[in-house]
């Protein structure tokens, strides 16, 4: 075998096990066994080998195709029900979705919840919701995906600027929030998930089961969908601010369910802290070693995420984790240049090449939103909260349509109220209609401007930019024709809402994990085998 570098049997299985799990998981575990066994060129007996070998160690599970003709059914290979599973979430500027996800990518939203705009507020909830499901979840959970709004540096602290936020050390608040949990064994003081090796094979415990039949009867409404993001699910919308505690799902709490840990870890094994060395930090889960061979996987997630400090919490800025997931799941699939911007308050953007969202040299990029690509006005540029002038950022978005209302803005407030002014618009309001106008036009000038520089292949737009679009999407793209250059113009790139909405934060942060994962150490790090390979 030549070009993956196997070069021993165990190792050739190593690869092909990768190889089996990534096509499940890329294809939304819809492709039949004989599908796969063709797209990955694999011998059948070989497939079957593997399947059976992934279906031993809880990674894999066959279910016949829903039709199917005379004879023996189709299967098709989809994730364990005591299979590995990854919590995700994204924390905006005015509430958190924190979710599980499996193999496939199948979504559960577990809680959503508005929180009122200070770190405290936002990550302390968020760590001792990880921490509770992530008890429930046992060792089941490979790896947890936090998505913010604002850039990350390479230890895990964020900056929002509207929030004034300055280098939160969100790593260390979501592991304090954690500590806070009620729910969790005493021995399990610190409570964040990390995968603790193959345990209970055979008697699968409570928390071993699987996450949308718990959910199905014990919560209220959680959210589950195989095929992530691509409904206009209402729960696929940002909980609004102004009614806390309306959108909570509920858990073992709601339930009053226990689910005690299977593998109890060690008081002593709590999470680390930013100033401890990163890599001696991670005993278990999805090693940041893992990360050095995630290349192979599909991209390198180390461009989206910052270094893992806690075990097991992965922390990457909200746009570039959206590009990678529409990069996987959404409309740059299979596009080698696109661009793609995330509207909420205001926008950030990225640029992904081959399916990997450019994250800059120190992770801290996809912020387009802070170019000076603002329109001429008269005078010195306004100042950005960032300490930047002119940006982009403060014409696109909630925010700047609340301000061109004369209506109060800024702190992650006032989601409703831009919603409402998108929906006055559309009924014929003149005020609001301007407003939208307004912003389109900013927006479609600084889609010209990075087409100009970049030439991309499509225009992706997630989030308050796809509701933009689908009311005045002739508008944004009149509104970015002078400023494209000639020979942009005779056939200036497609600009499309995204296939995931609201959802590409999540599902990126979903995904980077995985990536982390389907790699021969991530996979044999779950089933506790030394030697990637040598069990198959
Ligand atoms: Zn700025």
């Amino acid at each position: 075998m030549t070009g993956n570098g196997a070069t021993t049997s165990g190792e050739l299985r190593a690869h092909n096990r990768v190889r089996l799990l990534r096509a499940v998981h890329d294809g939304g575990a819809t492709r039949t066994r004989s599908q796969l066994t063709r797209d990955l060129d694999l011998a059948r007996g070989t497939a079957s080998v593997l399947v059976g070998g992934l279906t031993e160690d809880r990674l894999l599970h066959e279910e016949p195709a829903p039709e199917h003709g005379r004879g023996r059914p189709t299967m098709i290979p989809g994730p364990h029900p005591h299979g590995p599973v990854v919590l995700a979430a994204d924390v905006r500027e005015d509430s958190w979705e924190l979710a599980a996800c499996e193999l496939g990518g199948r979504v559960t939203v577990l809680a959503v919840r508005p929180h009122d705009g200070t770190p405290e507020g936002a990550f302390l909830p968020l760590g001792a919701a990880i921490a509770t499901h992530g008890a429930r979840y046992g060792d089941r959970v490979v790896g947890v995906g936090v998505a913010v709004a604002g850039p990350v540096r390479p230890d895990g602290r964020v900056d929002v600027s509207h929030l004034r936020w300055r280098a939160i050390d969100v790593p260390a608040l979501l592991s304090q929030g954690a500590s806070t949990s009620r729910d969790l064994p005493s021995d399990n003081p610190a409570g964040l998930p990390a995968h603790q090796g193959p345990a209970a094979h055979g008697s699968p415990g409570p928390s071993d089961r699987p996450a949308h039949a718990n959910l199905a009867t014990t919560d209220p409404g959680p959210a589950d969908q195989r095929a992530p993001g691509l409904s206009g699910d209402p729960t696929d919308r940002p909980a609004r601010a102004e009614h806390p505690g309306s959108a909570e799902c509920g858990g073992m709490r709601a339930s009053g369910l226990r689910f005690p840990r299977q593998n109890a870890r060690d008081p002593a094994d709590r999470p680390a802290h930013a100033t401890e060395n990163p890599v001696a930090a991670d005993r278990g889960g999805v090693g940041a070693a893992g990360f050095g061979l995630a290349g192979q996987a599909g991209g390198d997630p180390l461009s989206v995420f910052g270094e893992m400090i806690v075990p097991g919490v992965r922390v990457g800025n909200d746009t570039a984790l959206a590009g990678l997931a529409e990069a996987r799941r959404g409309r740059l699939r299979g596009v080698g240049i696109g661009l793609h911007l995330h509207v909420d308050f205001d926008l950030g953007g990225v640029l992904v090449v081959g399916g990997r969202p450019l994250g800059g040299a120190s992770g801290a990029g996809a912020e387009f939103g802070h170019m000076a690509l603002g329109g001429p006005g008269a005078g010195e540029p306004a100042l950005c909260m960032c300490g930047a002038r002119g940006c982009w950022g403060m014409d696109v978005g909630a925010n700047a349509l609340l301000r061109h209302l004369g209506l109060e803005y800024g702190g992650g407030r006032g989601r409703g109220q831009a919603e409402e002014i998108l929906a006055r618009a559309e009924d014929g309001d003149e005020g609001a209609g301007e407003a939208v106008l307004a912003v389109v036009g900013a927006l479609g000038r600084g889609i010209a401007a990075l087409v100009n520089a970049h030439d991309p292949e499509v225009v992706t737009l997630s989030g308050l930019g796809a509701d933009l679009l689908d009311r005045a999407g002739a508008e944004l793209r009149a509104a970015g024709e002078p400023w494209l250059m000639t020979i942009r113009r005779e056939s200036p790139p497609p600009i499309v809402a995204s296939a995931l909405r609201w959802r590409g934060s999540l599902l990126g942060a979903m995904e980077a994990v995985f990536d982390a994962f389907l790699t021969p150490a991530g996979l044999a790090s779950w089933t506790g085998s030394d030697t990637p390979g040598n069990k198959v």
